[in-house]
């Protein structure tokens, strides 16, 4: 079988890259160059994937592409930590709160799908049951509780390398300026039969790319060394539209992250000890089990505080094969706050639309 020379941009670091090196690495007639900016180790505003809690909490509209992609992911994901603890990702119960005056606020529209009661992933996640309106607290009024994954992205990132590194896949430190330059970059020395755009957020500069619907959203979190025993998320919370509540705990011992903000078009890359202070104190009053009873937030034992850039795109995330000059070039970028939820279903579809374009599919081809 004739082999293909591929370059995955950015594929080292982020989620989106290495997921689809990994899947592609899995074919032995494709030879995979990864070209990346960052690698895991790094933390930088950049760079969005170690800052995710990262949990699966599906958030895409039934029988969208995003649902779809959802559903493609979780059962690798439940996969992964049914039978590889060693990627880092763990079961944990999870419980969801739904207040109807959030509707319509960046947050609750963000959640909207994932908070709606008899939601459309009922029959997706295990244990999935509804919580009787005579069990909830004051000011909720929908809740449902499922099985779910938290990742550990500082375990996870590395493990996904590794299995790369297992199947041959070369990675190279490198900065683009132009997506073009990726088809000199391959190890073989000989140029690219095709490019794999994965670089999030910087897609908005990238030469070649740029892509004016990206937005940065930003996401300011805790870290702490609390465990409350479950997951929990809401529709919102009333320090502001763009405010957030979840708590999440990564497996092995990667601390629970309490999140946080949702802040469309803030690049802003330090925490704010404010917006810190009603993150913890509302993360203490849905769940008073993060610290010893009577305590508040004097009670959470700080690992860090943090901030990372959801690569939000207006109109979802570019899954497209594109052309540039004579090149081939498939994007898979834009993933917003869901780029682990949905990685293994956009690497599908890139490679899907890749493997289309090598046939000579080349025509603008859409998923
Ligand atoms: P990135 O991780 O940003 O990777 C981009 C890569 O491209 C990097 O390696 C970078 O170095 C490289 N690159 C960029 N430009 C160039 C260039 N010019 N030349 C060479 N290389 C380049 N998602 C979930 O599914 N669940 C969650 O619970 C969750 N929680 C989140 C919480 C927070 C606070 C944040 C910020 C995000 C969260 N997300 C979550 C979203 C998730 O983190 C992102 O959607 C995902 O990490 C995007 O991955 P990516 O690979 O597209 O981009």
């Amino acid at each position: 079988m004739a082999s293909h020379n591929i370059v995955v941009v950015g594929a080292s670091a982020g989620v989106a890259g290495l997921t689809t090196a990994w899947i592609l690495s899995q074919d032995s007639s494709k030879v995979v160059t990864v070209i990346a900016k960052h690698m895991p180790g790094d933390y930088d505003i950049e760079y969005a994937s170690p800052w995710a809690g990262a949990n699966f909490m599906p958030v895409g509209a039934e029988n969208t592409r995003l649902a779809k992609w959802e559903q493609e992911t979780w059962p690798p994901l439940r996969d992964l930590a049914e039978h590889y603890p060693e990627a880092g990702i763990h079961f944990q119960d999870t419980l969801i709160y739904n207040r109807q005056k959030d509707r319509g606020s960046a947050t609750g529209s963000w959640f909207e799908s994932l908070t709606k009661p008899n939601a459309w992933y009922k029959n997706m996640m295990p244990n999935f049951r509804s919580i009787a309106s005579y069990k909830l607290p004051p000011g909720i009024d929908n809740a449902q509780a499922f099985t779910s994954v938290c990742i550990n992205t500082a375990l996870y990132l590395p493990w996904l390398v590794s299995q790369c590194l297992k199947n041959g896949v070369v990675f190279k430190r490198g900065v683009l300026r132009h997506i073009k330059d990726a088809v000199g970059f391959h190890h073989s020395g000989n140029h690219a039969d095709a490019i794999i755009n994965c670089t999030g957020l910087s897609s908005k500069y990238l030469g070649g790319v740029d892509d004016s619907k990206l937005h940065p959203v930003r996401g300011q979190i805790v870290v702490v060394r609390n465990d409350p025993g479950q997951m929990m998320a809401t529709s919102g919370c009333d320090d502001g539209d763009d405010e957030t509540l979840y708590i999440m705990t990564r497996a092995a011992g990667g601390g629970t992250i309490i999140g946080g903000t949702y802040q469309k078009d803030d690049a802003n890359p330090l925490p704010d000890p404010n917006t810190a202070t009603r993150i913890m104190k509302r993360a203490v009053e849905l769940s008073p089990k993060l610290v010893q009873k009577g305590q508040g937030i004097e009670g959470l034992d700080v690992i860090r505080h943090a901030v990372g850039l959801r690569p939000l795109r207006d109109g979802g995330p570019r899954v497209e094969a594109d052309r540039v000059g004579d090149l081939t070039i498939v994007h898979n970028y834009g993933h917003g706050g869901y780029g682990y939820q949905v990685s293994f279903g956009c690497a599908n579809d890139t490679i899907a639309l890749m493997n289309g374009a090598l046939r000579g599919h080349v025509a603008k081809s859409k998923l």
